[in-house]
């Protein structure tokens, strides 16, 4: 697949499900969130059906993320019959590692090569304060298992805010040093005033080099994140939305007032 800017498009995010077990301050309201109704989210074997017919144009790379993929009954199934796509080379995922403990090992079995983790810090209080639900705990023990398992190369997402103090950001940067974890960082961005930026130590916002789709849970592929596009795959069928979105790719993103971080799954 190549776009009007001659953009090779070689990978797919996957946003498998809008719910999430975490509340993060940046991403999502604490409350009165219209999730998708059950009807309107593609199957297990939707999803697998867009990613053949998407590898047949091209894709090679997988990302499954939400909301919080965890959360999705089947992902561990998902991660199956992707494997069995041909022409996927590369299955990974990003999660806020709440439920990994408990999914690290069947995972990979499954064929997930690696995963990318968001913390943003490692004080228990601070941690609670961002997600508003989550407990440190729990992610640290994701990281563990994801480790065990050999879900590697683990990143760790940090999301970088206007309250981010230093001391904590030099802690996880030395906890990531000590667990051979790699890093990056996300300065917050708002989708709806266009308030952008690259993501340091990562590959994503450089539009330049842009290698990416996007598929909603509901089926919209959208051609970017900071765009109000997206095509349905159940209304004008895979190829075409496919196609669609590869003519609508801008060659910088502006501004997305239609979506939210927890629906587009970053
Ligand atoms: N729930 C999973 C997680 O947190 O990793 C996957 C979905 S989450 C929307 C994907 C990424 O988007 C996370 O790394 C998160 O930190 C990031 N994110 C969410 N809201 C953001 C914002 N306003 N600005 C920048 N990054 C954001
Ligand atoms: Fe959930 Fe991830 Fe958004 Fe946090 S960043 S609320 S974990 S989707």
């Amino acid at each position: 697949m190549l776009d009007a800017y001659n953009r090779k498009i070689t990978y797919l995010r996957v946003s498998v499900t809008d719910r999430c077990n975490l509340r993060c301050r940046y991403c999502m309201p604490e409350e009165g969130i219209q999730l998708l109704k059950h009807d309107d989210v593609l199957s297990l074997e939707e999803i697998a059906e867009v990613i053949r017919e998407g590898a047949k144009m091209g894709l090679k790379k997988i990302r499954l993320t939400g909301g919080e993929p965890l959360v999705r009954k089947g992902i561990v199934q998902l991660v199956d019959m992707i494997k069995q796509v041909e022409g996927i080379e590369e299955i990974a995922m990003t999660t806020n590692g709440v439920l990994l403990s408990k999914y690290a090992k069947d995972l990979k079995k499954a064929g997930l090569n690696r995963v990318n983790i968001s913390l943003d810090t490692l004080d228990a209080e601070e941690f609670r304060s961002i997600t508003r639900l989550g407990n440190i705990n729990d992610v640290k023990k994701g990281i563990k298992a994801a480790q065990e398992a050999g879900l590697t190369p683990i990143k760790i997402n940090v999301v970088k805010t206007k309250f981010s103090n230093k001391q904590n950001i030099d802690a996880i940067k030395q906890f990531c040093l000590d667990e051979g974890l790699n890093i990056r960082f996300i300065h917050q961005m708002d989708l709806e005033t266009g308030d952008f930026s690259v993501v340091e130590g990562g590959e994503g916002g450089n539009c330049q080099l842009c290698n990416r789709l996007r598929l909603m849970a509901n089926g919209d592929i959208k051609p970017c994140l900071f765009s109000n596009s997206g095509f349905n795959v159940k209304k004008h069928g895979i190829t075409e939305a496919f196609q669609l979105a590869l003519g609508a790719k801008p060659l910088e993103g502006t501004i997305n007032q239609n979506h939210k971080f927890y629906n587009i799954g970053g």
